[in-house]
């Protein structure tokens, strides 16, 4: 381990949305193919206390991790890329740190003083910051929302006041921007980006490298412009042009020597990096021989960073199986028995996402019972999985109130809360969340031919379980439980053993999929469905 790690802060400005989380999960993967070990955490302005009670319309998705944080989704990001695990103490926000200062004040350890915004919620920042210090060689600070913005003041504050005492050996100011093409005069404009450097250094923040974001090649000239009026070497001025995928922003960085920059500014040795197994990767991504389509029925499809880590973990798969998969959006709310068919027509597989509350749930359940009759490969995830417990539980058992008592409570609720849930009123922060390990049944499962090992973890973030009242009910009529959680009172996974592949489960898979692995279950089911494609075209 390192005496003391360097610190990369990464701002933004001019707008949102210019891909500063791929920024900084980039950067740290080229540090990372140099050898060496690095975190991100990242800080988000809103008062929140977690985004876990928030509209995915508004948020895209939670992402959760092992430790049960309901956290931002670049996370997401820098697990599949860096292969690393996220903790909680990976993402803060302003909620969050407020929140810790109020409560010791209430203590009475401020002893008297006037709490205020500095020093008491800059020094919590800086806290936080510092609670990696030495524990990796990089320590990536990534900022949410945009230089300027009245909440990420403190944060720019805190980082400001650090950089000062780590002091330039130790810390880096990495500014990511945006350069616009305009068309009607034919040139990229400079302008933005200067004005939101000159906000950057009204904090006291000087940017050692600027990331421009351009759908333009910069230039030389450009180049030297901005480096001139921004105070910032030529060759630190670094273009980001649009990406094909994601995955090729490292090798892009790489090109303009982002690495090497950062490591000469930081004093730190340049290694050689290792680049074949990423660029292995994103061959595969970009030229794959096979193309396949999935259909993803959920209700949130207008907004697509609603599933973000779903379509990642097709991009993982499709990687591993050299298929592109390609997504059919099915807003389940538009789902009717008379249109289901033509609806899943030509779909090689169909995922059934996860979500909350009752509407589109009989959508997603004729959708089920479709590919369950069709032999279509099926995957559902969280409430997915649920659906399709209340659908075997409907069409095959003959229970034809079955339901979840998330959307009725009746005499026939096959998913339902566990009896010690039943008391709980509060939303934030009390579903079962987190990283639970689950036993795999028995080698002739789908989840074992995927995993191929009896003991694994996933991740969690549901209320509701499966009702073990009627297991015996259901498994009688062919329902397969496949993996349950170690003491067998919970179950994790079920599937159908007559269908090509048919697989629930409780957990949410695509939560531990990293770019260059894939994640077994997803996989396992592109593989299944790739297969189903390619009888289908030969038949
Ligand atoms: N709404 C369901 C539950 O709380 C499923 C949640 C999910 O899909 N993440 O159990």
């Amino acid at each position: 381990m390192p005496k003391t790690s360097k610190y990369l802060f990464i701002t933004g400005g001019v707008l949102s949305s210019l891909g500063k989380g791929i920024a900084s999960a980039s950067i740290g993967l080229l540090l990372k193919q140099r050898g060496h070990s690095v975190t991100v955490l990242k800080f988000d302005p809103y008062i929140n206390v977690d985004p876990g009670t928030m509209n995915p319309y508004q948020h895209g998705e939670v992402y959760v991790t092992d430790d049960g944080a309901e956290s931002d989704l670049d996370l997401g990001h820098y697990e599949r890329f860096l292969d690393v695990n996220m903790t909680k103490a990976n993402n803060a926000t302003a909620g969050q740190v407020y929140f810790e200062v109020i409560q010791r004040e209430r203590r009475g350890e401020y002893l008297g003083k006037t709490v205020q915004v500095i020093p008491h919620i800059t020094d919590e920042l800086k806290r936080r910051m510092l609670a990696f210090d030495g524990k990796f060689d990089f320590v990536i600070i990534e900022i949410g929302g945009t230089v300027g913005d009245i909440e990420s003041l403190p944060f720019m504050e805190a980082s400001r006041q650090l950089t000062l005492e780590l002091g330039r050996r130790r810390a880096l100011n990495i500014h990511l921007t945006y350069v616009p093409y305009i068309r009607s005069a034919g040139e990229l404009k400079t302008k933005p980006t200067q004005h939101s450097v000159k906000t950057l250094m009204e904090f006291g923040i000087m940017p050692d490298i600027l990331l421009c974001r351009s759908e333009m090649k910069l230039g030389r000239e450009m180049r030297q412009k901005i480096a001139l009026f921004c105070n910032v070497e030529e060759r630190s001025v670094i273009e980001a042009l649009d990406a094909e995928t994601i995955y090729d922003v490292p090798q892009m960085f790489a090109k303009r020597n982002l690495d090497d920059i950062i490591c000469e500014k930081l004093n730190v040795r340049k290694r050689v990096p290792e680049l074949d197994t990423w660029s292995r990767f994103t061959h595969r991504v970009r030229s794959p021989k096979h193309s396949i389509t999935i259909g993803l029925a959920g209700k949130y499809i207008q907004y697509k960073d609603s599933y973000k880590s779903i379509l990642e973990a097709f991009i993982h798969a499709g990687a591993v199986n050299n298929t592109r998969v390609n997504v059919r959006w099915i807003d389940s709310e538009e789902i009717t028995q008379a249109t289901v068919a033509e609806q899943l027509d030509g779909i090689d597989g169909l995922l059934v996402a996860p979500g909350f509350g009752s509407r589109g749930i009989e959508g997603k359940l004729l959708a089920i019972q479709y590919v369950r009759e069709q032999n279509i490969p099926f995957f559902g995830i969280c409430l997915g999985m649920q659906c399709a417990v209340i659908e075997f539980a409907r069409n095959v058992v003959g229970l034809t109130k079955a339901t979840s008592s998330e959307f009725k409570k009746n005499d026939q609720n096959v998913i339902d809360l566990l009896p010690e849930q039943k008391h709980i009123t509060d939303k934030g922060g009390t579903m079962r969340l987190g990283a639970y390990p689950c036993h795999i049944a028995s080698k002739r499962t789908q989840a074992y031919k995927a995993y191929r090992n009896e003991h694994i973890s996933e991740r969690h973030r549901h209320r509701y379980e499966f009702n073990n009242d009627f297991r015996d009910t259901l498994t009688a009529k062919g329902l397969v439980i496949s993996g349950t959680s170690p003491d067998g009172r919970l179950v994790e996974i079920v599937e159908l053993p007559h269908h090509r592949w048919f697989v629930g489960v409780q957990f949410h898979p695509e939560l531990k999929s990293r770019a260059v692995t894939g994640h077994p279950l997803f996989i396992a089911f592109v593989k299944a469905s790739l297969a189903h494609h390619l009888e289908s075209i030969d038949a």
